[in-house]
């Protein structure tokens, strides 16, 4: 049984009601008592990229940067509107994601951050992240984000297997991700990161343990180590060169071990990080904290309700921000959704802030259908919470839908 399908960017985990949908924005309910309620993440999509990756899911093209000026004026618009909605609530944390936002010269990373700026109360954020590509991150950019007050990086490697690489059409080959790391290890930037993928094409679990420890002689403050997706219709055409399941997890069970010796905390089924180097805005996913998404395809989570934004370019540069779809999760689905996310993180479901929410006739049935699973080692009961073990986070898809109400 192999069920992990991890991708951070992939923020909306629920499987959509299409009797639930409508297309207006969410109503905004006051809430001056709750404090969590009143602070944001925000998550800008950068959807442009040097080339497509062979096993790419996402909003990303590479035929579309000569309209980049006019991606960005759209964003600005967005976040102008987005912050006359959300006026009273302050960031707590910004997130470039993509695509490749690294593509960005520094002077539009700058545009961009001085309109969200301008637009929302920054006083209390706490950190601000981008993906970058190893092709597009240079020495005077990792200096510009300095300057411009990024807190933390993160390296899309995936593999450091040159064939591999070819084989999937990322823009660079293994020097270029080694030279990017030893950039900003030697720029004195030590919240940076990188991600690896287990399952490519030609992988192989020697392979893969050399590209493990030659990325730590580089130290990083954070790795990200994903399966690469099973479901992806475009993993079809390479399926047949990728590693077998049992090899996988091989690799995926050695990296844990190699990792937790190494002082990494596993503190989400595919990330780790050395003590307080967690990503702060992806932490805000996996708690259910509210997050806006602007840009293309963007999501968002507001007091319980998600919604997307258009995924057509042409579309969002006409309309910016108009949402494709509205989604309000209440019940089991709101219940479902938070066990589903809590789960994927070391700190597992609390039992009492779950009971407190949901009722306590509900924790009693999540409680009896977690006995099994404790049982057979998959959860660990602890501190009142309930947590994944290392081989039930092998089989979270499973646990999950077993757990599900
Ligand atoms: S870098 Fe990421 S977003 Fe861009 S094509 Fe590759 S997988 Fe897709």
């Amino acid at each position: 049984m192999f069920y992990i399908n991890i991708i951070p960017k992939i923020q909306f985990f629920i499987k959509t009601d299409p009797h639930n949908l409508n297309k207006s924005l969410p109503t905004i309910p006051p809430d001056p008592k709750n404090f969590q309620a009143r602070d944001l993440g925000l998550y800008i999509h950068i959807p442009f990229c040097r080339t497509i990756c062979a096993y790419c899911a996402f909003p990303a093209f590479a035929h579309k940067t000569a309209q980049i000026p006019e991606y960005l004026i759209a964003l600005q618009k967005e976040i102008e509107i987005k912050s006359r909605l959300f006026r009273h609530r302050k960031l707590r944390t910004i997130y470039f994601g993509g695509g490749t936002p690294s593509l960005l010269e520094a002077p539009q990373l700058e545009q961009l951050l001085t309109a969200v700026r301008n637009n929302f109360d920054c006083s209390e954020c706490l950190s601000v992240e981008i993906e970058c590509n190893p092709e597009s991150l240079t020495t005077e950019k990792i200096y510009a984000y300095r300057r411009l007050g990024l807190t933390r990086i993160s390296v899309g490697v995936q593999t450091l297997d040159n064939r591999i690489l070819k084989r999937l059409a990322r823009p660079h080959n293994a020097d270029a991700s080694l030279q990017a790391l030893a950039a900003l290890s030697q720029s004195g930037f030590k919240n940076f990161g990188c991600d690896l993928i287990i399952g490519l094409p030609y992988q192989t679990f020697a392979g893969f343990r050399q590209d493990v420890e030659k990325i730590l002689t580089c130290h990083p403050a954070h790795l990200s180590i994903y399966f690469l997706m099973p479901d992806t219709p475009k993993i079809n055409s390479f399926i047949a060169d990728c590693p077998g399941e049992n090899e996988q997890i091989e690799m995926w069970l050695w990296a844990d071990n190699k990792l937790s010796k190494a002082g990494y905390n596993h503190y989400e089924v595919s990330n780790y990080a050395l003590s307080d180097f967690e990503s702060k805005h992806n932490l805000r996913y996996w708690k259910r904290q509210d997050y806006l998404g602007v840009g293309l395809g963007a999501h968002s989570f507001y007091h319980g309700t998600v919604w997307e934004n258009s995924a057509i370019f042409e579309e969002y540069l006409k309309s910016p921000g108009k949402p494709d779809y509205k989604l309000r999760l209440t019940g089991e689905l709101l219940l479902n959704d938070f066990i589903l996310l809590a789960l994927r993180t070391s700190n597992g479901i609390p039992l009492a802030e779950f009971g407190h929410r949901f009722g306590e006739k509900k924790e009693l049935i999540l409680s009896r259908s977690a006995e099994e699973w404790i049982v057979s080692g998959h959860l660990i009961k602890d501190d009142n919470k309930l947590r994944a073990s290392t081989k039930g986070w092998l089989i979270l898809d499973l646990i999950t839908k077993k757990l599900c109400f």
